[in-house]
């Protein structure tokens, strides 16, 4: 897990772009319906609109569309549930009952029988890599149980997709030997077309005899880190189709699809219907492959996409800080800022890549690596560095968003925004610390204390092998068992988000807030009722936490609070339908729920048929 954020430093070599100026100006920023708020963060909307619910529709009060009859989980204030909602322009002009949304409905109103089923706001996702995730997952989808089965989905897919290059995503070390996967079962499958299938955790790749012949890569080729990343071989040194890490397997991804800022571009537009489908209607990007080099104009892409009509869900983007020197960060943020700013896309975030992941002894720890004693990973700051970071992007008005997958990176972070905090004038600040893989106990009370926003991928709390067997080695007990505890943060009065950081994931990757809230509450793998429950169990988030995080407490995070994440009159109209309950059904069957409709800036850009 925590991979995607490594793999940014990957990506500047390829397809150096042309960096697209965009001044869209803040005229569009904000729809009219809530500017009078959006200047006072934190607010509550209802406070400043007047309630248009009158007792019969003139042309001029008349709702767009009046959902009705059914259950409004309003994620609002000590009493959370309606009955109807009212939507007029892009936001919502009426929470209560049937009758009073009926009064707003004319002719030219679209009428929506809810049927008794769940209204509530579109998901907020707190930290998600789209591009990458668009990157990696296209094509076919390999989280199956064996390899058999992996080429079996393969084998399917090249059938129904004939022509061009097969790409994948999802397959696990553990469905093949010791020796990794082979291109000579690959090249069963796919003969004569070039075919190249990412790891479930984006460090190897599996690749076909077409895919090694365009990518040049034979027998006497070098490998681009030996020993680290490299081409596994065979007894003769012939490639075998298995590569390790990620220099060697975009070299090998960039010869068969050439990578650029365009084609980056493309793979993500493919998958935002998908999101839509998902509820999602706000992300929080917590850093873009930097193709060429240029973080903005990566960025810039999603106000290509909106001008065209296409973006779904409104974007919060960050930009990223992966080594020193850090004196420049908040120039940078504010050249992009000033660059990409749109009606749904807005830059206002640094986000700090504070260390590495567990799984390659990079997570920053406070005791060294129970299976490498001498180790206790490594930040690429030095204590100096952090606070200076720290203290100028606080002082700049801006945010920062710290990967923190080790606990002294958590610390340190923690530590850098205490001293910000000291140091600088009072200021809203909703600052974050993320993934929070462990975390020492007193770090823990420490999110409430000075405000700071604690941000979870719930996903990834299951037991599952990579976490119960992988994760565990390298902490050993008693901290195995304190992994990933939302409770204690909650407990202390700190405040939480979830993101699913897609495509990111030791086992299994998702970018669907039900899945995630599902595994949040129960800890377990989804779709197994037996599965083992990840300790300590008394960490399980209740269904209502865990929607709080995915909507208003994200919105919280991003600065969008006052505009969306909860169904309130004067917010924009980001709506979801759901064809169950998810806050009164079983959790184990949350993620069979089926997302009918979602509705961003008023607009519907998901519905089921
Ligand atoms: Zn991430
Ligand atoms: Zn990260």
């Amino acid at each position: 897990m925590c991979a995607a954020c490594e793999w940014s430093r990957h990506f500047p070599q390829f397809g150096a772009s042309r960096r697209a100026v965009l001044r869209t100006g803040a005229a569009v920023f904000a729809a009219a319906a809530v500017s009078a708020c959006s200047a006072l963060p934190g607010s509550s909307a209802r406070d400043s609109t007047p309630s248009p619910a009158g007792d019969d529709a003139s042309a001029s009060d008349q709702a767009d569309f009046v959902f009705h009859n059914g259950r409004v989980y309003t994620v609002a204030g000590p009493a959370p549930w309606a009955q109807a909602v009212a939507v007029t322009g892009k936001a919502i002009s009426y929470v209560g009952d049937d009758a009073g949304a009926m009064a707003l409905a004319g002719p030219k109103t679209r009428v929506v029988d809810l049927n008794g089923r769940l209204l509530m706001p579109g998901f907020v996702e707190a930290h998600i890599h789209p591009f990458l995730g668009g990157f990696l997952s296209t094509g076919v989808d390999l989280q199956v149980d064996t390899g058999a089965d992996a080429l079996a989905a393969i084998a399917r897919y090249a059938k129904d997709n004939p022509t061009g290059a097969v790409r994948g995503f999802g397959w696990r070390v553990d469905m093949f030997g010791p020796e990794g996967p082979t291109r000579d079962d690959l090249d069963r499958v796919l003969p004569d077309r070039p075919g190249f299938f990412f790891a479930i955790d984006g460090h190897s790749l599996w690749a076909n005899s077409k895919a090694l012949e365009m990518a040049g890569v034979k027998r006497d080729t070098p490998d681009p880190i030996p020993g680290f990343s490299y081409y596994q071989r065979d007894a003769n040194g012939e490639p075998t189709g298995y590569i390790l890490e990620v220099a060697a397997v975009l070299g090998v991804v960039n010869a068969v699809e050439p990578i650029s800022a365009d084609t980056m571009s493309t793979l993500l537009e493919a998958w935002l219907p998908k999101a839509s489908e998902a509820g999602i209607t706000s992300v929080f990007d917590a850093g873009v492959p930097p193709v060429g080099s240029d973080q903005g104009a990566m960025i810039g892409k999603y106000v290509d996409i909106e001008k065209r009509g296409a973006l779904p869900f409104r974007v919060v983007a960050s930009y990223s800080v992966k080594s020193a020197p850090v004196d420049d960060a908040v120039q940078k943020l504010t050249d992009i800022r000033n660059e990409v700013s749109s009606e749904l896309v807005e830059v206002n975030v640094v986000k700090i890549i504070g260390d590495g992941t567990q799984e390659g002894y990079t997570a920053w720890l406070l005791e060294p690596y129970a299976d490498r004693p001498d180790s206790i990973g490594a930040s690429p700051f030095t204590e100096e560095q952090w606070h200076q970071l720290v203290a100028q992007v606080d002082a700049a008005g801006f945010d920062v968003h710290v990967h923190a997958c080790g606990e002294r990176t958590a610390r340190v972070g923690l530590d850098s925004i205490e001293q910000a905090i000291a140091k600088n004038p009072p200021r809203e600040r909703r600052h974050t610390v993320a993934h929070l893989v462990y975390v020492e106990d007193p770090d823990s009370d420490r999110f409430a204390k000075l405000g700071v926003v604690a941000q979870f991928s719930a996903n990834w709390m299951s037991a599952d092998p990579d976490t119960v067997q992988n994760l565990a080695a390298r902490y050993g007990a008693p901290r195995k068992d304190n992994f990933f505890r939302p409770q204690k943060v909650l407990k202390s009065g700190g405040r939480i988000s979830l993101g699913t950081d897609w495509p990111a994931a030791g086992y299994y990757s998702t970018y669907k807030p039900l899945e995630s809230i599902q595994i949040g509450a129960t800890r377990q793998l989804v779709g197994q009722l037996d599965a083992p429950v990840l300790a300590p169990a008394d960490q399980k988030l209740s269904v209502a936490e865990a929607v709080h995080a995915n909507t208003l407490g994200a919105a919280y995070q991003l600065r969008l609070d006052s505009r969306v994440g909860s169904v309130e009159v004067g917010k924009l109209a980001d709506l979801i339908v759901l064809d169950r309950n998810i806050l009164e059904i079983e959790p184990h069957d949350i993620h069979q729920t089926k997302v009918t409709m979602t509705m961003m800036n008023g607009e519907i850009r998901h519905e089921a048929s």
